[in-house]
């Protein structure tokens, strides 16, 4: 079991693919990707040997992410070889949707468990304006499918930007009504790349909480290996709503999880100021290194950010690690 000097037990993995995207969102990349990367990123064996040593260290559930993981021409193949690791018992995804009504079914058959579809906006014209794509219903009607076809769990990413969707609780409680999915509006982080964006768009998500709360919404209980979201619920609504607070006291407390980029580097915080490469264990089909190398990482891992000090460590972008 991995477990860090503060007690935490990290039992999640979130590993990104690729850095490269298709969008420009504003508050991530505005000008677009230049990855020059995708010839170094880890292949699928590579993908297979890291899964196996994490999984050993008692990693339970693996996210796919990037930028844009739907890119990898090799995902349904990276799927089911994560799924099929012993001790793998959720293969999750983040995705901005651009390939969910094409793929979602060869992405279920080859294994995957779980989807968060990042939707800023369900008005396409801000939909637009954010994210530089036109795709909103597109990407809705992905989401009605992947509920059809039978995705366990479906939820929606909604970063939370004063001026595009700061005052849209109820169109996105609407949106829940009749949906079993969970929406989940997360604070604007700033980043090394972000930061007179973020001082102009940056909401707490407090906002939003006050408002459920004088809605009737009532806060679950949280799980004993529940990561930092605060998950709300109505009699009325099939639907829940998550607030992810990185500003809040005391967020990083139930930090469950760990990062790895696509170029094969720890990061044991998404605002760390270094990370530390594995790839050289990837080649050798033993577990046990990379489980161990991983322990030994951890005991420096910090007890929190310092994001409220605006210190955002080697984050230009979430695109780089995957948020
Ligand atoms: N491209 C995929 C997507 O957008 O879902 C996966 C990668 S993206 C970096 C992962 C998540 O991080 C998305 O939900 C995105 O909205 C969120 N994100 C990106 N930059 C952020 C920021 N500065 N603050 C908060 N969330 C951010
Ligand atoms: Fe791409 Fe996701 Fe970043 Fe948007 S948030 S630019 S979809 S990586």
């Amino acid at each position: 079991m991995l477990l860090d000097q503060y007690h935490r037990r990290f039992t999640y993995l979130r590993l990104s693919l690729t850095e490269s995207c298709n969008f420009r969102c504003n508050y991530c990349l505005p000008n677009g990707s230049d990855c020059q990367n995708r010839a170094a990123e880890l292949t699928a064996d590579e993908v297979v040997a890291l899964v196996k040593g994490f999984a050993l260290a008692g990693t339970r559930k693996i996210r796919l992410t990037g930028g844009e993981p739907t890119l990898r021409k090799d995902l349904c193949d990276i799927i089911s070889r994560v799924k099929s690791v012993d001790g793998i018992e959720k293969v999750a995804m983040t995705t901005n949707g651009y390939r969910l009504k094409r793929d979602i079914g060869d992405w279920l058959a080859a294994g995957l468990d779980a989807i968060n579809v990042s939707v800023d906006s369900l008005d396409p014209a801000t939909f637009h304006l954010v994210t530089g794509q036109d795709r909103l219903q597109d990407i809705l009607s992905g989401i009605d499918l992947a509920l059809e076809l039978g995705c366990r769990q479906v939820k929606l990413n909604t970063v939370l930007l004063k001026q595009y969707n700061g005052q849209a609780l109820n169109q996105f409680l609407n949106f829940v009504k009749n949906r079993a999915i969970s929406l989940r509006f997360i604070e604007l982080m700033q980043t090394g790349d972000n930061q007179s964006f973020f001082n102009k768009q940056h909401q707490s998500g407090a906002s939003i909480q006050a408002q459920l709360l004088a809605l009737g919404w009532t806060q679950l209980p949280k799980l004993a290996d529940a990561g930092p979201a605060l998950e709300y619920s109505h009699p009325d609504y099939h639907g829940t709503i998550g607030l992810i607070m990185p500003y809040s006291k005391d967020f990083c407390n139930s930090c469950n999880r760990l990062r790895v980029s696509s170029l094969g580097d720890l990061y044991l915080c998404l605002f760390a100021s270094e990370h530390r490469n594995l790839r050289h264990l990837l080649t050798g089909n033993n577990p046990a290194e990379i489980a161990e190398f991983v322990q030994k990482q951890l005991l420096d891992k910090p007890i929190a950010h310092s994001l409220q000090q605006a210190q955002t460590g080697l984050t230009k972008q979430l695109a780089m690690i995957g948020g």
